[in-house]
């Protein structure tokens, strides 16, 4: 509680009321001589309501309005461009209070809508074919960074959101909390309400956070970025995870679903002479079979000057059926929004 009253209250030094912990916002509240139940008003605003303004807050007293207003901004991105699909699914490229710039994309269906939305600004995995490794790393993202994302998206469909995947620009899990706080206020009553199984996280594979992961008590999905079961052709893929060995990687996973009960999904992009190779269609069949497993095939995206091709089709196919023989579930990932460079992968950093 130490913390609140070390808050500046210089016009100059204003922070975003969001970043703050239940516990500092209290103590901020109860050092105004507000009454408990303000802190439920004010969440209300923030997280259900998404206010940029302290004007919104129409049932909060005026002076108190303009009292939070000198000492806390609301954050808020602002919309930079909204590229719209053929298909309907719209690529933002948002921009925060300090310049920092992320996409996300909102992706329609029927009555549904769900959203993909960045962790950092960049990533510093490196992936040899994905857009966002290629640029590095910006910055990682707040939890309330993470959240407007969505509401961006929701408020600009203007429709309820229905699911939220970590897939866009970052590594999730080098950034650990500030995700799961995000998961977890998207899934609370108070923030967007969610379903926990409608909100992925995709990790590259880092296994210390996975151990985590599988500890948190919510029925969170996760999503594992595999690309190859052969640990030459993986480590040449995704240098970032070389410390964690695919052996390594098989144990922490099987640990993972005897404790969650969950099945992860692993992602695995076809690139044409490199990771659909008999070989490596045997070797993924191996660490999969036996285990609780959904294989998403996706087809290569297109990144501009990377010397990787897709696979065809017909060999999508063939990956779904051994893998189907070998008892393991499998789907290809049709990719949304590939007109407007918004599919697995493509975004990338603009300044
Ligand atoms: N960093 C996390 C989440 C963001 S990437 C991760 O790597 O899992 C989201 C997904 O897009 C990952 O499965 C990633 O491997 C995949 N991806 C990256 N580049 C791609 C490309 N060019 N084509 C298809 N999928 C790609
Ligand atoms: Fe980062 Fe994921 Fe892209 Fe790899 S695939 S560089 S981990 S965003």
């Amino acid at each position: 509680m130490q913390e609140a009253s070390n808050l500046p209250t210089n016009e100059a030094d204003r922070i975003d009321l969001r970043s703050l912990t239940h516990g500092q916002l209290a103590q901020t509240l109860s050092d105004m001589g507000q009454p408990a139940f303000r802190m439920k008003q004010i969440q209300e605003w923030v997280w259900e309501k998404g206010a940029t303004s302290f004007d919104d807050m129409t049932n909060l007293p005026k002076t108190l309005r303009a009292d939070l207003a000198d000492r806390f901004t609301l954050g808020g991105v602002k919309q930079v461009v909204c590229q719209v699909s053929e298909d309907g699914s719209r690529k933002y490229l948002l921009a925060y209070p300090d310049g920092t710039r992320v996409e996300c994309v909102g992706m329609p269906n029927g009555n549904r809508l769900a959203v993909c939305v960045s962790s950092q600004a960049g990533c510093a995995m490196g992936c040899a074919f994905c857009a966002t490794g290629a640029a590095g790393l910006t910055r990682s993202l707040t939890a309330a960074e993470i959240y407007d994302q969505v509401m961006h998206v929701k408020d600009d469909f203007d429709t309820r959101v229905t699911s939220v995947v970590l897939m866009g620009q970052g590594e999730p899990f080098m950034n650990y909390d500030a995700s799961l706080e995000a998961m977890r206020k998207l899934n609370s009553p108070d923030g967007l309400g969610i379903g926990a199984r409608h909100i992925t996280v995709s990790t590259c594979g880092i296994i210390p956070a996975i151990k985590r992961f599988a500890n948190e008590s919510e029925q969170f999905t996760l999503a594992v970025s595999l690309h190859s079961a052969v640990q030459r052709t993986r480590n040449a893929l995704m240098p970032g995870v070389r410390k964690y060995s695919l052996m390594h990687l098989y144990e922490v996973m099987g640990e993972y679903v005897d404790k969650t009960g969950r099945r992860p999904t692993y992602e695995y992009a076809l690139i044409r002479g490199v990771n659909d190779t008999e070989d490596e269609l045997g070797a993924l069949c191996d660490f999969c079979r036996d285990n609780l497993a959904h294989v998403n095939i996706i087809k290569l995206n297109e990144v501009k000057g990377s010397r990787f091709q897709p696979s065809s089709d017909a060999r999508a196919g063939e990956f779904v059926r051994r893998l189907a023989n070998v008892g393991v579930e499998a789907t290809i990932r049709q990719s949304r929004g590939q007109d407007i460079d918004a599919a697995c992968g493509q975004l990338k950093q603009k300044h």
